[in-house]
């Protein structure tokens, strides 16, 4: 017998409490190198199983780390969102199974809160669709509307989970980087320089585009894409007869001087546009996992055919707090009070702060336009990494070499783009800045002594 497969035999044979520790000593191709043909992974999932989020939380969570690596707050969320989930948990209805597609509570203040940023009437129950989060929403679009030999266009960098999720919908990723404006050097970099090439762009239109992705503001750079940008996008949309995707779930994490502008809103774009957004966004609850899509009824019909087939529905008293909070920000709505609009204003603060810390150390930030992340450029920092005999990327080497050598964790953005483009994105860290005044002060500590 081979020793993989006996190892196998082993594995399955042993205490469940073995089973999850020694799962960690073997990876899923050992794992399924193992197995038998009939215990192989399914060809949907073949190559899918390295994730960063699940390379660097763990290793993140270490108190004596700090940590500017995943994305999520660790400022408190709001109170009034907070004291509407220990009510609604105190309603005996609202603890049982909701409606499927949403709970009427929840959806109705989406079609209100939605309705007045797009100006047009939503229907609750026909044009909203509620999941588990953005990734459930971004999932249920994807299986519902993308299919075998598909391809979908997706701009680097990417939030991770596209790739992979339109693979599993067995369709082709096709690529398209943003690239830096010819030029733009220094220490005055922002989001905006990053562009696509319209050109290039029209190229990767071809008769089995399905949909294009996009996400603004983007994760990681934090661009927001102009007007002109999105209507460049959309004439291509309609020209091709292909849908959009729209990955907003940053929308209201928007920095002065700039708008956010949704692409559904353009001439011709409602009809093909599904528009993605998250609760854990707006209201700093990322641990919530409550997102929901809207669009037109012919195509949110289908996400709801895959919601049905799938997760059914989500958890009720986090919708109904949910709802509350809608409910209360859409009073505010337009006023310095509202959470939309204050939470950017705090953040806004940290973004500059960071931004400062990093240049007095000699880092290059690209300073964001909107969502809660910077990338900085690590090349002046010189930091040699010829004894780490792996072949990954450099950003993947000099994230694993600063967490353990000076306790900061950040995320590396080759994990967002492919593997053609990692060349022009591997001198780049993604840090995430929605964090307490406590935590970026001990970070500034490590960045400022990083030569002592
Ligand atoms: N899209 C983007 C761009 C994200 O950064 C994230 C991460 N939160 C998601 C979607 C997924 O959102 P959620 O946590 O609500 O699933
Ligand atoms: N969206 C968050 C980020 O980009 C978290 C992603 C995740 O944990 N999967 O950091």
């Amino acid at each position: 017998m081979h020793i993989t497969q006996l190892t196998y035999r082993c594995y399955l044979s042993a205490s469940p409490l073995f089973r999850v520790n020694s799962l960690r000593l073997l990876s899923t191709t050992q794992i399924s190198m193992a197995a038998s043909s009939r215990h192989k992974n399914a060809k949907r999932i073949e190559g899918l199983d390295k994730n960063v989020w699940v390379a660097f939380t763990s290793v993140a969570a270490d108190p004596s780390i700090v940590n500017l690596g995943q994305g999520f707050p660790d400022i408190p969320p709001p109170s009034y969102v907070k004291e509407g989930l220990a009510q609604a948990a105190s309603v005996d209805r609202l603890n049982q199974y909701t409606r499927g597609f949403g709970h009427p509570t929840l959806v109705k203040a989406l079609s209100q809160v939605y309705g007045k940023v797009c100006d047009r009437e939503i229907d609750p129950f026909k044009e909203i669709l509620v999941t588990v989060g953005g990734y459930g929403s971004l999932f249920s679009c994807m299986q519902a509307l993308v299919e075998q030999g598909d391809e979908v266009i997706i701009i680097e960098p990417f939030f991770d989970c596209y790739v992979p999720m339109v693979r599993m919908a067995g369709a082709t990723p096709v690529l398209i980087p943003l690239r830096l404006k010819a030029g733009k050097k220094g220490d005055n970099i922002s989001s905006a320089d990053w562009v696509l090439d319209p050109d290039e762009l029209a190229s990767k239109f071809t008769s089995k585009t399905k949909a294009i992705i996009i996400n603004t503001p983007n994760n990681p750079i934090g661009k927001i894409f102009t007007r002109a940008e999105l209507q460049t996008i959309a004439d291509l949309c309609i020209k091709h007869d292909t849908l959009c995707f729209s990955d907003e779930v940053y929308e209201w994490l928007i920095y002065k001087g700039h708008q956010h502008i949704k692409i559904a809103t353009l001439p011709g774009m409602w009809d093909r546009t599904v528009t993605v957004s998250s609760a854990g966004k707006t209201f700093s609850v990322t641990g919530w996992k409550l997102g929901w899509s809207i669009g037109p009824e012919h195509l949110i019909c289908h996400l709801q055919t895959v919601m049905q087939n799938t997760l059914y529905t989500c958890p009720t008293p986090l919708q109904e707090a949910v709802a509350q909070g809608l409910l209360v920000d859409y009073e505010r709505m337009g006023t310095p009070e509202c959470y939309f609009c204050s939470l950017a204003t705090e953040l806004e603060g940290k973004r500059d702060r960071l931004a400062g810390i990093l240049r007095s150390v000699g880092m290059t930030p690209v300073v964001p336009e909107g969502g809660y992340f910077m990338i900085v450029d690590v090349t002046a920092l010189n930091q040699d990494l010829s004894h780490m005999d792996s072949d990954e990327a450099y950003d993947y080497k000099f994230i694993k070499w600063m967490i353990k050598e000076k306790k900061l964790a950040a995320i590396p953005v080759t994990a967002f783009c492919g593997d053609d483009s990692k060349k022009q994105f591997e001198k780049y860290i993604r840090l995430c800045f929605i964090k307490q005044d406590s935590t970026l002060d001990a970070a500034e500590v490590i960045l400022k002594n990083w030569n002592k």
